[in-house]
């Protein structure tokens, strides 16, 4: 589906509402002067503690139906041109740290979303607050699992960005399982399909695109170097995550093409109050970090539009944490 269609889909089941948000939001990011002095915030308090309350959503959840809503910087990122002219994909663009898609906007990039089509209504927000930026913003749904889509989905977003300079593989499954016993041989093949194959298909199909001063960043994780007893099969897909990033940064590093990672710690995000947390786990949500609290998307999209951008050109293999004090790296 093309932008345009997702656009009329949105008018047509009535969001009127939507538009003034977006464009409330894109005032008010924009509104005071670059250079005026930031008040001075204690990050302990910046955003919402435990104890949460109980939620739960089907799986892949809804931005927008969760409590507290996340906070992905739609009235907060002021851009300075960081990524003026680049050409973006970013699946799971739709919700959580892929909605850094609104920083790299904001940063003067052309973007893509990937997300499944149940997400439609996220990822329609994303899209009209890229627009609202003036760039182009393209809304390419389907299912990572399979490697014709992927394959589809670099194809698309190159024809209609004009290119593509920058890959963000942030697109994960996380489904928390007591014990092993209890992951079915479904349950691992989707997450294995999601996290690890969908990453190989996507680089592979898009380095026919990629030239020297392009960027390749993956969302690993905390779980990578320190994985949860109930996150089985998920801890090791990041694991697996954090070392391609550095196998790649060797292979591709003479080529010109940087490759990262971002290791989250608990952000709050759909992810979470869609199976991949126990409802016990929800309730006291990044309540043990230094922090006292979970991070929010927001926190982090700086970090994306960092690894991005052409002025991080020594950065390669690198894997930069943001666990709110704790975790690994
Ligand atoms: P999220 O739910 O907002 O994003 C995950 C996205 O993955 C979804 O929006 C969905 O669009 C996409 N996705 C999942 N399966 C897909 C499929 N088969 N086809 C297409 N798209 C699919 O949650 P998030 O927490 O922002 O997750 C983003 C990344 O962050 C993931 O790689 C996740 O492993 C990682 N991460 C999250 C946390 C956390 O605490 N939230 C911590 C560490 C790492
Ligand atoms: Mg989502």
């Amino acid at each position: 589906m093309n932008d345009d269609t997702s656009m009329s889909r949105r008018k047509a089941v009535g969001s009127a509402g939507l538009g003034l948000a977006v464009a409330a939001a894109s005032a008010s990011a924009q509104a005071q002067p670059r250079d005026a002095a930031q008040p001075m915030t204690d990050p302990t308090t910046r955003y919402p503690k435990p104890p949460f309350q109980k939620q739960s959503q089907p799986w892949p959840g809804l931005a927008s139906r969760m409590e507290p809503r996340p906070d992905h910087g739609e009235t907060s990122y002021r851009g300075s041109g960081r990524l003026a002219g680049r050409k973006a994909l970013i699946t799971g663009g739709d919700s959580g740290m892929g909605r850094a898609a609104i920083a790299y906007a904001r940063e003067g990039a052309d973007v893509a979303i990937n997300y499944l089509p149940s997400e439609e209504a996220d990822a329609g927000e994303v899209i009209a607050l890229i627009k609202a930026e003036g760039r182009l913003g393209l809304a390419l749904p389907g299912d990572l699992q399979h490697e014709g889509f992927c394959n589809r989905l670099i194809a698309d977003a190159a024809r209609g960005l004009g290119g593509l300079d920058i890959l963000v593989s942030n697109a994960a499954r996380q489904q928390t399982r007591a014990s092993i016993l209890d992951v079915s041989t479904e349950d691992f093949d989707a997450t294995m399909k999601t996290n690890i194959y969908a990453p190989f298909w996507l680089i592979k199909a898009a380095l026919a695109h990629l030239k020297p001063g392009a960027a390749i960043i993956a969302t690993t994780s905390e779980q990578a170097y320190d994985p949860s007893a109930e996150l089985y099969d998920y801890a090791q897909t990041k694991a697996a995550t954090m070392n391609f990033v550095k196998s790649l940064a060797k292979q591709l590093g003479p080529k010109g093409i940087r490759v990262n990672g971002v290791a989250p710690g608990p952000i709050w995000t759909p992810l979470q109050v869609s199976g991949g947390a126990t409802m016990e786990k929800l309730e006291k949500f990044g309540g043990t970090t230094p922090m006292g609290r979970p991070g929010q998307p927001a926190e982090l999209a700086s970090i994306y539009v960092q690894l991005a951008a052409s002025d991080a050109s020594y950065a390669t293999g690198q894997i930069y944490g943001a666990g709110g004090g704790s975790g690994q790296p």
